[in-house]
């Protein structure tokens, strides 16, 4: 497995040297909506931490990341009156990873509303920055 790449998006996106909708950040781990959303709310969460993906990570590092998903998923579920939840979480370009920053992928489900193809719809800049911002509300109180 080649090693991990300081200059990936999420990498530049830590950094502040690339922009991002963040809607919860701790010592640990931030957490900002994916621009090319699978369903309304897709979320990703990332570790402070360097990994190239779930193989290299430290345990802890992956353990940590998981349990803000699931805060996040919970919030989610209510901010976007969604029915389900999914995680999905890719491990190298076999996988269908795209991004060498270990994410998780947390998407609020609609029942009966199938998932956009990855990494196929733009969203609307206006729309993510208003989505981000109840989000982040909501979880600033979770
Ligand atoms: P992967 O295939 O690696 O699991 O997913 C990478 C995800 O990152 C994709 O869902 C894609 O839409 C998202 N993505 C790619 N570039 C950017 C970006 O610059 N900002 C944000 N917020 N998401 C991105």
């Amino acid at each position: 497995m080649p090693s991990y790449d300081p200059n990936n998006i999420f990498a530049k996106i830590l950094r502040g040297e690339l922009p991002a909708y963040k809607v919860y950040e701790d010592d640990r781990t931030l957490a900002f909506l994916d621009i090319m959303p699978q369903a309304t709310g897709h979320t990703l969460v990332i570790p402070k931490a360097p990994a190239r993906n779930m193989l290299d990570a430290a345990p802890d590092d992956l353990a940590y990341v998981v349990k803000i998903a699931q805060k996040i998923a919970k919030t989610a579920m209510s901010v976007f009156a969604a029915d389900g939840l999914t995680l999905i979480q890719f491990n190298e370009p076999a996988a269908g990873q795209t991004v060498y920053h270990l994410h998780v992928h947390v998407i609020p489900r609609k029942e009966g509303v199938p998932l956009r193809p990855h990494g196929t719809y733009k969203e609307e800049p206006s729309v993510l920055a208003d989505q981000a911002a109840k989000l982040a509300a909501a979880l600033k109180s979770a």
